[in-house]
């Protein structure tokens, strides 16, 4: 086959094809890369690449092409780390998350006829779809479709994590559990939608009040759970006041004519040197429970 016959095929390759020589300079660029680069092939050949994409020029890129060069490695840019290489607009990018495309690169060596390293290529994968997969993916497993807040499964396990760290470096750290006061009669006087709409309301209220360090997660039907790192009983007793009068405040419009008010009752632990993440969630409910029964529209800290 001919350079011109294999030029071909790779003129019509649904990845991006680049060729660098010693100097860091482009010696090929396919048709892919200029379709989404923009810059055609006899712009950019024997162009530094660096002129091009000065961003590129990184210590650690310089370091995986001096690796190449030196020692004939191969080096991978996964999604996961680098994002991409080169920032192209997505294809299509309908249901996309991403507002550039996702890339997982692979650079490895060229060699000449005497088996000296003559150059680099490079070659460039659009991963978006698969990407935009994994986070829905992630997303269904650890968010709750109707509020879009975690779930009780991902509050499981960073409640692990927090408490593991509090036991490690002795940090303080509060839990609230938080009910809708009489939400069975919402439901029963105006349906289950505008049940639905509450919850909704309910739950990004309380994740607007919380701080970015908190985390908040839908632990049962109108039940929810913040989880404090840093903040201790004091203070998460502010934080508990703070939700329970801006819940009272909400005013829940369902339709023209209906607005529908509701009340939280909240129980609050403080992380003691001996608990479990179980028995400290269990101490929230059991001060959740006294809230309840001592009049609701309340908290009671244990
Ligand atoms: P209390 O003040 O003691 O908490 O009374 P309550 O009525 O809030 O408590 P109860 O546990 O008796 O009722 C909870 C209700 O929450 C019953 C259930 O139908 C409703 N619920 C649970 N999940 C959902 C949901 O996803 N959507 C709607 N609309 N309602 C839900
Ligand atoms: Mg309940
Ligand atoms: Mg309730």
């Amino acid at each position: 086959m001919t350079l011109n016959e294999i030029t071909q095929i790779f003129d019509t390759v649904n990845f991006g094809l680049v060729v660098l020589d010693r100097d860091i300079k482009i010696k090929y660029w396919n048709r892919w890369m200029a379709m989404h680069s923009g810059i055609p092939s006899n712009q950019i050949i024997d162009e530094p690449l660096f002129d091009f994409f000065p961003h590129l020029s990184t210590p650690s890129f310089n370091k995986n092409c001096k690796a190449v060069l030196s020692f004939g490695n191969f080096s991978f840019f996964s999604q996961k780390l680098h994002r991409f290489l080169f920032p192209f607009k997505p294809d299509g990018s309908f249901g996309y998350r991403f507002d550039l495309m996702q890339q997982s690169c692979t650079m490895g060596p060229l060699r000449a006829e005497d088996n000296s390293i003559s150059g680099i290529f490079l070659i460039v994968q659009d991963v978006t779809e698969l990407a935009t997969y994994e986070q829905k993916l992630v997303e269904m497993n650890t968010k709750d479709a109707l509020t879009g807040i975690y779930n009780r499964r991902y509050l499981e396990t960073r409640l692990k994590e927090e408490c593991d760290r509090q036991q490690r470096y002795s940090r303080p750290l509060s839990l609230i559990m938080i009910d809708i006061d009489f939400f069975k009669k919402v439901n029963d006087t105006h349906g289950h939608q505008c049940g639905d709409l509450i919850l909704q309301s309910v739950a990004a209220k309380a994740a607007s009040v919380i701080r970015k360090t908190d985390f908040i997660a839908r632990y049962g039907g109108e039940e929810f759970c913040c989880l404090l790192p840093e903040t201790d009983s004091e203070a998460a007793e502010t934080v508990a006041e703070s939700l329970r009068s801006q819940v009272e405040e909400m005013e829940n419009r369902f339709n023209d004519t209906t607005t529908v008010k509701v009340t939280i009752s909240l129980g609050i632990s403080g992380f003691a040197a001996e608990d479990s993440p179980d028995s400290f969630l269990k101490r929230a409910d059991d001060a959740l429970y006294q809230a309840k029964h001592t009049g609701r529209n309340r908290f009671v800290r244990l």
